[in-house]
C-alpha cells in the first residue's frame, strides 16, 4: 500500500489510510519518529522500518523479502503522498516488477492543495517540484518552462524562497501572477496572490512570511494581446460589463473574428486593473 499522510494537520488522513496502517504487518516510513507521532495520534501500534533517500535500495530489498514471505507493507513518507518529491519510487517499481500488487491510498498532497485554493482557472498545470538550489541552473530550468501555456507548481524551502521568487520574476516576467501557499493546513497557513514583481517585496515585508513550507503556484502566461484591434478590445470591454468574461470573449470573437483567448486575456487584464 502506498499511503498518503497529512501535510500538517494530523486529522487530514482518510479512514481507509487509518484502516490500512492499522492492519498491515509492517509500515515502511521515511522517518520513523514522524510516523510514530502520527500513529500515536490515531492510537495505532505498528512495526516500522525506515525507508529514506539514503537507504532506499537496501530498504527495498527488505520490503521485497517481507512481501515474498506473505507480509503486507504500507509505505509512507514524512508528509503527503509518497513518491511525489519524496522517496518511494524505487521500492514501488521493484515491487510491481516482482509481480506484487501495489495499492495507492490517496490523500493529501501539498501541490494539489495549493492549486485547489489558488483560484487559477487554468486547464493545465505542470508540477515541477523543487527547482535547483544553484541560481544558474535554476534560471536555465525556468527558461525551459517560460513559454509553456500552463500553470507551474513549485515546492520551495524557506531559506531559498526569496531568491527563487526573484528568479521567477526575472525569467517568467514580473506581470505573471503567483500564489504563495505557506504552511498549508497548519496554524500559520497563509495563501497570498500577487504579481511576480510584487512577490519579493511581500516576502521581505515580514519575516514570518518567509517561514515554514511553501508551494508556489505561477499562473499561465497571458496570451499576446498586442495585435488585437481597437474594435476587438472595445467589444470585449463593453460586453464584459454586462456578461461573464468567458461569454463576452466568445461574443467579441464572433463579432470581430479575433482570437477568443486573446480577447479573454485582454478582458482579464482590464478586470485586474479595475480590482
Ligand atoms: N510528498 C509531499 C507531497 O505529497 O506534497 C511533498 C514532500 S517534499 C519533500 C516537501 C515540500 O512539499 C516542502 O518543502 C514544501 O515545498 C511542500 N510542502 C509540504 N507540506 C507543505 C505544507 N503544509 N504547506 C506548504 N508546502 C508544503
Amino acid at each position: 500500500y502506498v499511503v498518503a499522510t497529512p501535510i500538517g494537520n494530523l486529522r487530514d488522513i482518510t479512514l481507509r489510510a487509518l484502516d490500512v496502517l492499522a492492519g498491515v504487518d509492517v509500515i515502511a516510513a521515511e522517518d520513523t519518529r514522524t510516523t510514530r507521532r502520527l500513529l500515536e495520534a490515531h492510537a495505532i501500534h505498528a512495526r516500522l522500518v525506515a525507508l529514506h533517500e539514503h537507504n532506499e535500495r537496501a530498504a527495498t530489498e527488505k520490503i521485497l523479502f517481507l512481501l515474498a514471505a506473505g507480509k503486507s507493507v504500507a509505505l509512507v513518507s514524512d508528509a503527503g503522498t509518497p513518491g511525489i518529491s519524496d522517496p518511494g519510487a524505487i521500492a514501488i517499481a521493484r515491487a510491481r516488477k516482482e509481480g506484487f500488487r501495489v495499492v495507492p491510498i490517496p490523500g493529501p498532497n501539498a501541490a494539489i492543495c495549493a492549486l485547489s485554493a489558488a483560484g487559477t482557472s487554468a486547464l493545465r498545470f505542470l508540477f515541477h517540484g523543487f527547482l535547483p538550489a544553484k541560481a544558474g541552473q535554476r534560471r536555465r530550468e525556468l527558461e525551459e518552462l517560460k513559454n509553456l501555456s500552463s500553470v507551474l507548481v513549485f515546492y520551495e524551502a524557506p531559506h531559498r524562497v526569496v531568491e527563487c521568487v526573484e528568479d521567477l520574476a526575472a525569467v517568467l516576467g514580473a506581470r505573471r501572477m503567483i500564489t504563495i501557499a505557506r504552511e498549508i493546513t497548519k496554524l500559520f497557513e497563509e495563501i497570498h496572490t500577487c504579481t511576480l514583481g510584487e512577490a519579493g517585496k511581500w516576502l521581505a515585508e515580514d519575516a514570518n512570511r518567509r517561514r515554514g513550507e511553501f508551494v508556489l503556484v505561477v499562473a499561465e502566461p497571458e496570451p499576446v494581446v498586442s495585435n488585437l484591434s481597437d474594435a476587438g478590445r472595445r467589444a470585449v470591454q463593453v460586453l464584459a460589463s454586462e456578461l461573464p468574461l468567458k461569454r463576452a470573449a466568445e461574443l467579441a470573437a464572433a463579432l470581430t473574428g479575433e482570437s477568443k483567448k486573446a480577447l479573454y486575456a485582454h478582458g482579464l487584464s482590464l478586470k485586474r486593473k479595475e480590482d
